[in-house]
């Protein structure tokens, strides 16, 4: 008799936890209402030099963030062997990849014009002009090479920035040429990112911009081939706000921390685009709102955040959208002193978990009952603990001499 009772107790549980009770009606994503300037980023800010002017005249405009970018310009920077978490493996590895990152960016506009092919007298006439079979293509060939989801969208105003901030073409407005985005996610090695502040971070998250560089740089190439304009955006060469983009090929949403949050890796991924005039189908925008849901509850980014960078109250409204806004100048200056990009956050988040079935299915209920994403947040704090250990870089990566 107790057997059946409790048994009657734990399907009841099992009924409540897993009835499709989404409650998550209010936290609908909002995109931008207006595009905004890239010299006002804060990696656009930093490479401008005391005296020159450049500096006095974007500090004359906004002498608001001139203390704070000044205090981050003395700090020792980025892969800096005097920062705090200077590693010279991980430390170089990034170094090096940073540098071919920096090569690349040459080729985002192609070389030479775009080719040919829609003219009568072409050898590709025979192509088929079939949005469909593009994206399907497209889609293929890339995650059947690496990359962790590929989705398409009319590309929109407020996915640009409205002026280049940074590079040869500094105060260029930027024009609308392109009227398509494909977004490339690339995922984020989940063993790297647990020593976050450490080396390995900054190594893992130079690896990805790298991967996810060279496949719009290849998916660009090939567009032009096919006779349409293309342009790849990748690391220190946008056009566009990549996290934006990616939203509405429905990859996932921006969460608390800023970031992309994909269903199946959350934050844990690298994010590419390409611009293209080339018909595509396009997806639907991802209607999920729960991950926005379970944020609000959640906080454990902003409680684990170093730089106390991320807000931990709810979404406000800002420049007319609700939305949550990490400090840019705190979290910047954190990297300069560290040395690392963080990613303190990423290593933390409940949707950072491997993708493996147990992680699915908890993801799947979180989704899909209101009562289970509560409990879930519990749940994480009992086994990862509400604010999870650091762990120590992986020895493998120590190429420093015994002491
Ligand atoms: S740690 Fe929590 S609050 Fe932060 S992004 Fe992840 S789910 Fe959202």
């Amino acid at each position: 008799m107790l057997l059946i009772i409790l048994l009657c107790i734990a399907g009841a549980f099992g009924i409540l936890f897993l009835l499709p009770l989404k409650g998550a009606r209010s936290f609908r994503y909002q995109p931008p209402v207006h595009r905004v300037h890239e010299a006002d980023a804060v990696l656009s800010r930093r490479l401008l030099e005391p005296g020159t002017a450049a500096y006095n005249s974007y500090y004359q405009q906004n002498p608001q963030l001139r203390i704070a970018d000044d205090r981050s310009r003395n700090s020792p920077g980025l892969l800096n062997e005097k920062a705090q978490y200077y590693d010279p493996g991980t430390f170089a590895a990034a170094l090096a990849n940073f540098q071919l990152i920096e090569f690349l960016g040459a080729l985002t506009h192609g070389q030479g014009p775009v080719k040919d092919n829609q003219t009568e007298t072409s050898q590709k006439k025979q192509i088929r002009t079939d949005p469909d079979r593009y994206a399907r293509f497209i889609k293929k060939w890339l995650e059947g090479t690496g990359a962790h989801k590929v989705g398409f969208t009319p590309l929109h105003d407020y996915h640009l920035y409205s002026h280049k901030g940074r590079g040869k073409r500094i105060g260029e407005a930027i024009v609308k040429e392109h009227n398509h985005a494909i977004a490339i996610t690339v995922g984020m090695n989940h063993r790297m990112m647990q020593s976050a502040p450490q080396g390995t971070s900054v190594m893992e998250s130079s690896e990805q911009y790298l991967n996810s560089g060279i496949h719009a740089l290849k998916l660009a190439a090939w567009i032009r081939e096919l006779g349409y304009a293309a342009t790849a955006h990748i690391d220190g060469n946008y056009e566009v706000i990549c996290p934006l983009v990616a939203v509405d090929a429905g990859l996932g949403t921006i969460g608390r921390m800023g970031l992309l949050m994909t269903p199946d890796l959350g934050p844990r991924v690298r994010i590419a685009v390409v611009t293209t005039n080339m018909p595509l189908a396009v997806n639907k925008e991802n209607s999920d709102r729960t991950t926005l849901h379970f944020c609000h509850h959640c906080k454990k980014c902003a409680s684990v955040c170093p730089a106390a960078a991320i807000p931990d109250g709810p979404r406000a409204n800002i420049d007319g959208v609700d939305r949550w806004k990490i400090n840019s100048e705190k979290g910047y200056h954190f990297w300069t002193t560290s040395g690392t990009d963080c990613g303190r956050c990423i290593s933390v988040c409940p949707y950072s978990h491997p993708d493996d079935s147990f992680h699915r299915l908890i993801r799947w209920a979180i989704k899909n009952n209101l009562l289970f994403r509560r409990l879930a947040i519990k749940l994480d704090d009992i086994f990862y603990g509400p604010r999870p250990a650091i762990k120590s870089l992986p020895s493998w990566s120590d190429i420093r001499e015994e002491p």
